[in-house]
């Protein structure tokens, strides 16, 4: 069938009514190349903005295997039970998969995906880091509109993704496994210091009796670090997402901490914080991007680059020539 052509009232309205199709095509929207498709995002950002930030934004991460998918398919269960309409987004700028990746898809969710109060979207397919984290956090926003009250920013442990998921969530959990004392030489000491609370998953069935032991572990290893917020230690906890055990005593901590940042102000300063650093790093990849396009620009830069590496000019006075050319100002 042919689709029609939605306006972007339509859009407007088709999400702040919750209409799951116009808001999969909002998104699409978002993820699109095409400068039209674009510049309607843009707009329709802007139209929704004041009806996003009521929703708590959770980002999880842990590494391939360590039950996130299990996990969330339980934990959204509980919270569409308790009325919360929740969204589960992920950020996998690695895969090349097309037509989204691995993280979220819907095969991996069954049960959550049937659930009228769920809404699953896959990581946008592979592109750079910056454009897919546009695109998830566009799609935040967009799903904040249309009503979800819990967003749920799943990724994998690698790289850079869990800071840039870090940096867009008010709540960062990390997934650990139980009786892993050498993965825990193995994770980044930089992902500790971004968890807001260890969850040790799995710990059900022949890894009950070593649940105590890995949260005490994890505990002394999260002790050694600064805590980053005066208001909040990071609390370990054990769960099965496949027993569902541990679940709702776990989302209580994060409520807790909701109630917490609100009331010592720092969710907001949190939020500022991260929506300016977001424009930051949109326009320097804007200029960028203009500035490696601009034809002059293009055409000096392999020249410059040679001499440098020649050593016949230096980097500090090539880089005026680059910008003078760049602004015109030659
Ligand atoms: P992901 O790669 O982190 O998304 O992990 P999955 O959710 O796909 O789970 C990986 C494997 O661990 C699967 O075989 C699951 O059945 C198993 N698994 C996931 N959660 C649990 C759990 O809570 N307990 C146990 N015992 N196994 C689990």
């Amino acid at each position: 069938p042919v689709r029609r052509q939605l306006s972007l009232d339509d859009y407007v309205a088709g999400v702040r009514a919750g209409d799951r199709a116009i808001l999969a095509r909002a998104i699409t929207l978002v993820e699109s190349r095409r400068a039209e498709h674009r510049a309607l995002a843009r707009d329709l950002l802007q139209a929704v903005l004041p009806f996003t930030g009521a929703a708590q934004r959770v980002g999880i991460t842990g590494v391939p295997g360590v039950g996130k998918s299990t996990f969330i398919e339980a934990l959204g269960g509980l919270l569409t039970g308790q009325g919360h309409k929740v969204a589960v987004l992920a950020i996998d700028p690695s895969s090349s998969r097309s037509g989204g990746s691995i993280l979220g898809d819907k095969t991996r969710m069954e049960t959550l995906s049937q659930n009228p109060a769920a809404f699953i979207r896959p990581s946008p397919s592979a592109g750079r880091l910056g454009g897919v984290t546009r695109m998830t956090r566009e799609t935040m926003l967009l799903c904040e509109a249309a009503g979800y009250d819990v967003i749920l920013v799943e990724t994998v442990g690698a790289g850079q993704n869990e800071t840039v998921v870090a940096d867009m969530v008010d709540f960062f959990l990390v997934l650990m496994l139980p009786g892993a004392g050498d993965e825990l030489q193995g994770i980044k000491k930089g992902v500790l210091e971004l968890a807001d609370m260890i969850a040790v998953n799995k710990c059900d069935g022949d890894n009950d009796h070593r649940a105590g032991a890995a949260v005490r572990e994890y505990k002394s290893a999260l002790h050694i670090l600064n805590p980053a917020s005066p208001t909040w230690s990071p609390p370990v906890v054990p769960c099965s997402g496949l027993t569902g055990q541990g679940l709702k005593a776990l989302w209580e901590h994060i409520d807790r901490h909701r109630r917490l940042m609100h009331d010592s102000g720092e969710r907001t300063a949190r939020r500022q914080d991260q929506m300016v650093r977001w424009m930051r790093s949109m326009l320097e990849d804007g200029l960028m991007e203009r500035f490696q396009n601009h034809p002059q620009v293009a055409h000096t830069l392999p020249d410059m680059e040679s001499q440098v590496a020649q050593g016949t000019l230096a980097p500090s006075l090539a880089v005026d020539h680059l910008l003078a050319t760049f602004t015109g100002q030659e």
